[in-house]
């Protein structure tokens, strides 16, 4: 016997006839003997439109309000998913976060989720009952609902398994694993039966948007085991695990690109301590996250360019704090919103040399040219013209060898 969360998304709960297909699954578990817990996203669309509403009522709506209209999603896919279950033979009992309670921070529309009191739901379960909680909300510190930025309701699955010490958390999705790169581009991605934790989180941060972010933090911090799998199918799917699960280590695991980032270049900065300072403090001021940097060499030891990226949302208020809160002068301010991020990610990178360098080299025979780079121990990530996307996805996985026989 284990104990399993079984998470679904919003397409595997995207109408009734899909809902009851999910309460087969969650019976079939059942029926193998395990305890389960279900958590669950609102029907797909659901959220996008309640978003919208808030919108268009308030374009400057209270994040408190706006918490209470876009958790409701959940609410009901919950509930319906307990009456299908229920009509099964299953004692089935929806619950919301409030009602556990899921407690969380009170940064209204991204909260985090600080406890979840799982004694109770675990008495139930071993009383052969299945609580399926709505995902993506919790109950912050002044009473009022919060939800967890988009895509939480794989955070509210992983940190649930944590809470109730289950063996695995099962995260049911429209895709059938984790692939080495994008299959809708590069045709021969292979998908991994298993990536570590590490892996896993700087795929997720890079672009692959198959697990948000912030539920493969909780993932590792807490060591829980987390399956993605499709809910259309019976296929096993990619289990994130630690490194000592994983038996055959590849050099280069996948390959994750993002589409979201955007080139800065302060032209004609002096060369000079403080300067880096006094560019990166007022955008982290206001609340800018700078991903990429280099600064070249000043050819005249006076002068130099300063070149970064942010993300593309944040690109017109970068510009306008560059302009208007700068104290360091220069000569000219360029942006560019047509590049792509491409990173090789690979916890085998810790212990062997070369990796960066077939990736230059790859991009190089391609005739791309490289803007940007930075590396951390388990990744390299280069900036090119997004134009080059596919041809250097296609080219990079080739030279990885990571294409499907
Ligand atoms: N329904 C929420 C969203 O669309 C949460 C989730 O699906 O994970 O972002
Ligand atoms: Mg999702």
């Amino acid at each position: 016997m284990a104990r399993i969360v079984m998470k679904f998304g919003g397409t595997s709960v995207g109408d009734l006839a899909r809902i009851k297909n999910v309460a087969k699954k969650v019976k079939a578990e059942v029926d193998r003997g395990n305890q389960v817990a279900v958590t669950v996203s609102a029907m797909s669309g659901v959220t996008n439109q309640l978003v919208a509403y808030c919108t268009e009522a308030n374009p400057l709506h209270d994040a408190r309000e706006y918490d209470a209209i876009v958790a409701t999603g959940e609410q009901v896919t919950s509930g319906l998913l307990a009456i299908c279950l229920q009509e099964l033979g299953i004692e089935a009992r929806s619950w919301q976060g409030w009602q556990i309670p899921i407690i969380s921070d009170d940064a209204h529309g991204k909260a985090r989720i600080v406890e979840i009191k799982g004694e109770d739901l675990i008495k139930r379960m071993e009383k052969g009952q299945v609580p399926v909680v709505a995902g993506f909300q919790g109950i912050g510190p002044d009473n009022r609902i919060t939800t967890l930025g988009r895509g939480g309701s794989d955070t509210t699955a992983v940190a649930l398994a944590a809470a109730l010490k289950a063996d695995r958390c099962d995260i049911y999705t429209d895709v059938d694993g984790v692939y080495t790169t994008d299959p809708r581009i590069v045709k021969t991605a292979k998908k991994l039966d298993k990536i570590t934790y590490e892996e896993m989180l700087e795929m997720a941060s890079l672009g692959a948007k198959v697990l948000q972010t912030r539920s493969v933090e909780m993932a590792m911090k807490h060591r829980v085991r987390v399956q993605v799998l499709s809910s259309f199918s019976d296929a096993p799917g990619t289990l994130v695990c630690d490194e000592e699960e994983i038996v055959e280590q590849e050099l280069v695991s996948g390959i994750a690109y993002s589409r979201d980032e955007a080139k800065i270049t302060l032209v004609g900065v002096s060369d000079q301590p403080g300067v880096a300072a006094g560019i990166f403090g007022p955008l982290s001021d206001a609340n800018i996250n700078v991903d990429m940097i280099v600064q070249n060499v000043s050819q005249d030891g006076k002068t130099t360019d300063m070149t970064f990226t942010v993300g593309k949302a944040d690109l017109d208020r970068a510009t306008s704090v560059i302009k208007d809160k700068l104290k360091i002068p220069f000569k000219a301010l360029n942006t560019d919103k047509n590049v792509v991020k491409v990173s090789v990610i690979g916890i085998g990178m810790r212990s062997h040399a070369g990796v960066a360098q077939k990736m230059f080299s790859t991009l190089a025979e391609k005739g791309i040219n490289i803007q940007v780079i930075s590396t951390s121990e388990i990744k390299v990530s280069v900036l090119i013209a997004e134009e080059y996307t596919e041809l250097a996805l296609r080219a990079l996985h080739t030279a990885y060898e990571l294409d499907a026989a």
